[in-house]
C-alpha cells in the first residue's frame, strides 16, 4: 500500500476528514439565507466521505455533485447516500478540484470544507467562480489566524506548511479581489476540531496500526497526526478554520 492509500485507509474510517460539525454547517447555511422553495444546483468540493454532503442534501432542496480525488471516500459517501435514500440527489465525481467538470454559470452554491488549501485559497476562489451563476454563493472554510499576532514559531510553521495562512480580513480581501461580495464569516469553534474530528481520528490510530504493523509510513502518519493534534491543543486560541460566505457579483 502506498502512502496515499494508507492515508485513505486511516481517514475513510472516520466521518469527517477535517474540522467541522453539524452546528457549523447549519450556521453557514443560515447565513446564506437561501429560498427554501428554490431547487438548487450545489457542488461539494473535496467532500471526503461526505458527512457534510449528506447534511446539505437533508437541509436543501438540491441536486449535489460531490467531488473528491480519492475513490474510497466517494464509495463510502455513495453507500451512505443509498442507505439514507439520498442517492438520487447526490452524484459523485472522482476528479481533481483544479479541473472541475461543471458548466460555466451553472451552480447556485459551491460548498467546500477544509479542502481548498490543496490548490490554495486564492487559486480556488478565482478558478471556481466561473461555475457559479451570477448571485451564486460560495461557502468555503480555510485555515485562519484567530488574531493578528500569532506566536513566531507557530507563524513560521504555518508559513512553511501553507504560505497562504492569514487573518480573516486577508481572506475577505482575496474574495473581494476575485469578484465576490463577502456576506459573512465566522471562526470555527474548538469542538469542530476536538469532538467532531480529532477524537474520532485518535480512536482509529490503534486499529490502523494493527492493520499495518510493520509499515513505517503507517507509523509516521500516526506520529504526524498526533503532533498535529498536540499543536492544535497548544494553539487553539491562535488558529482555526474560518468559514467564508460570499456571493458572486
Ligand atoms: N470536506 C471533507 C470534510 O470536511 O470532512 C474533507 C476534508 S479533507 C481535509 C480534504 C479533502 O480534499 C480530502 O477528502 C481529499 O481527498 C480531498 N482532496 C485533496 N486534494 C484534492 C484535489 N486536488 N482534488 C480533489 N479532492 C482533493
Amino acid at each position: 500500500m502506498d502512502y496515499l492509500q494508507l492515508l485513505e485507509d486511516l481517514f475513510a474510517a472516520i466521518p469527517r476528514q477535517g474540522p467541522g460539525s453539524p452546528a457549523v454547517l447549519n450556521r453557514a447555511l443560515a447565513l446564506c439565507d437561501l429560498d427554501p422553495e428554490q431547487a438548487l444546483q450545489v457542488a461539494d468540493i473535496g467532500c471526503g466521505t461526505g458527512t457534510s454532503t449528506l447534511a446539505l442534501a437533508r437541509a436543501l432542496n438540491a441536486d449535489i455533485t460531490a467531488v473528491d480525488f480519492l475513490p474510497r471516500f466517494l464509495a463510502r459517501l455513495e453507500l451512505q447516500a443509498q442507505e439514507a435514500g439520498l442517492d438520487k440527489r447526490i452524484q459523485t465525481v472522482c476528479g481533481s478540484m483544479d479541473a472541475l467538470p461543471f458548466v460555466d454559470n451553472s451552480l447556485d452554491l459551491i460548498f467546500s470544507e477544509g479542502a481548498i488549501y490543496n490548490i490554495g485559497f486564492a487559486s480556488g476562489v478565482n478558478s471556481w467562480r466561473r461555475f457559479l451563476k451570477p448571485g451564486g454563493l460560495l461557502v468555503v472554510s480555510e485555515i485562519t489566524w484567530c488574531h493578528a499576532n500569532p506566536p513566531a514559531t507557530l507563524r513560521e510553521y504555518w508559513e512553511q506548511a501553507y504560505p497562504e495562512v492569514g487573518t480573516a480580513s486577508s481572506k475577505i480581501q482575496v474574495l473581494e479581489n476575485a469578484g465576490y461580495s463577502p456576506i459573512a464569516h465566522f471562526l470555527l469553534p474548538q469542538a469542530a476540531w476536538t469532538e467532531h474530528y480529532y477524537a474520532p481520528l485518535a480512536e482509529q490510530f490503534a486499529p490502523f496500526l494493527a492493520r499495518h504493523p510493520d509499515n513505517d509510513d503507517a507509523h509516521s502518519i500516526v506520529a504526524d497526526n498526533q503532533a498535529e493534534i498536540a499543536m492544535y491543543n497548544e494553539h487553539s486560541a491562535d488558529f482555526t478554520y474560518g468559514m467564508y460566505i460570499a456571493r458572486k457579483l
